[in-house]
C-alpha cells in the first residue's frame, strides 16, 4: 500500500501529502476509506491520526487499486488543506476526479463495481457464492 501511496502522492499530488498510516480492513461493503481527527484551527498540522485503509477480500487489478487509492488521497487532500465541504463526494471531490481523468487517464468514480474482482481467502466463505458490485468507496 505504502508504495502505491508514494507513487501517486509524487504523480499526482506533488508530494503533498505526508505518509499516513495504512490498513486493511476485513470488510466486502467498504473498498476504501480514509479516517483522520482534526486538530485545533491554530494547530500547525490541520489533521493528525490520517489512516488510509483498504479492504483485504479482494484482488484488485492494479489500475483499481490506484483509482481507489487516488480516491480516499483526494479526501486527505480536502482535509489536509483545510478545504471546507458540505459532501464528501460534493463538488470539490468531483471536481478533482475530472481532474484525475483529464490529465492522467484515472477513472476515480465515487463507487466501484467490484463484482469482476477476485475474492481473497480473507472473504467471508458466504459472500464467495455471490455475485458482487456496486461497493462503496468512502
Ligand atoms: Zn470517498
Amino acid at each position: 500500500m505504502v508504495d502505491t501511496f508514494w507513487d501517486c502522492n509524487e504523480k499526482y499530488f506533488g508530494n503533498s501529502l505526508p505518509t499516513p498510516w495504512f490498513e486493511t480492513v476485513n470488510s466486502i461493503n467498504v473498498i476504501g476509506k480514509f479516517e483522520y481527527h482534526k486538530n485545533k484551527r491554530n494547530s500547525k498540522k490541520p489533521i493528525r491520526d490520517q489512516v488510509i485503509k483498504m479492504s483485504d477480500c479482494f484482488d484488485y487489478p492494479e489500475k483499481d487499486f490506484i483509482e481507489t487509492m487516488v480516491h480516499e488521497m483526494i479526501h486527505y487532500y480536502i482535509a489536509w488543506n483545510r478545504i471546507k465541504v458540505i459532501r464528501s463526494h460534493g463538488r470539490v471531490f468531483m471536481r478533482m476526479a475530472n481532474e484525475m481523468k483529464e490529465k492522467y487517464g484515472l477513472n476515480v468514480t465515487k463507487k466501484i463495481d467490484a463484482s469482476s474482482f477476485k475474492l481473497t481467502e480473507n472473504a467471508p466463505k458466504l459472500v464467495k457464492r455471490k455475485r458482487l458490485f456496486g461497493f462503496l468507496f468512502h
